[in-house]
């Protein structure tokens, strides 16, 4: 996993980085910076960007024009380069499909709790 990276990358890696926390059960890497969504998101370029995406195009390299970051092992926050992988949309929707039906952590009961949840937000006043 050896490339050499371009300059705005290098010298925003430090930075990023230093929110990280690597989970030595899971192997995965968390970000513990801010977060949007569920995502981690971190301040490059200007802009605001989604972690994950940051680390693949670091560590492995360009995301090609119109694919997703999966994350292979479930952790949204996770930032392991060997845990993402790069899917189309369609292969990235029948993934999660594959996982609904499983029952996975993006299964059934947590979407229906997910509902639940947001509905008793909105009648709260
Ligand atoms: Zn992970």
């Amino acid at each position: 996993m050896r490339r050499i990276l371009h300059q705005p990358y290098l010298e925003a890696l430090d930075r990023f980085l230093k929110y990280t926390s690597k989970d030595p059960y899971s192997n995965c890497i968390e970000w513990t910076g801010a977060t949007r969504k569920g995502y981690g998101q971190f301040g490059f370029r200007g802009t605001s960007k989604a972690v994950h995406r940051f680390s693949y195009e670091v560590f492995i390299g360009p995301i090609p024009a119109g694919y997703e970051i999966n994350h292979k092992c479930r952790n949204k926050l996770c930032i392991a380069p060997d845990h993402l992988e790069a899917l189309t949309p369609q292969q990235h929707q029948e993934v999660d499909r594959d996982l609904l039906r499983a029952g996975g952590k993006k299964g059934r009961r947590s979407q229906i709790l997910k509902k639940a949840l947001n509905a008793s937000k909105l009648h709260q006043d």
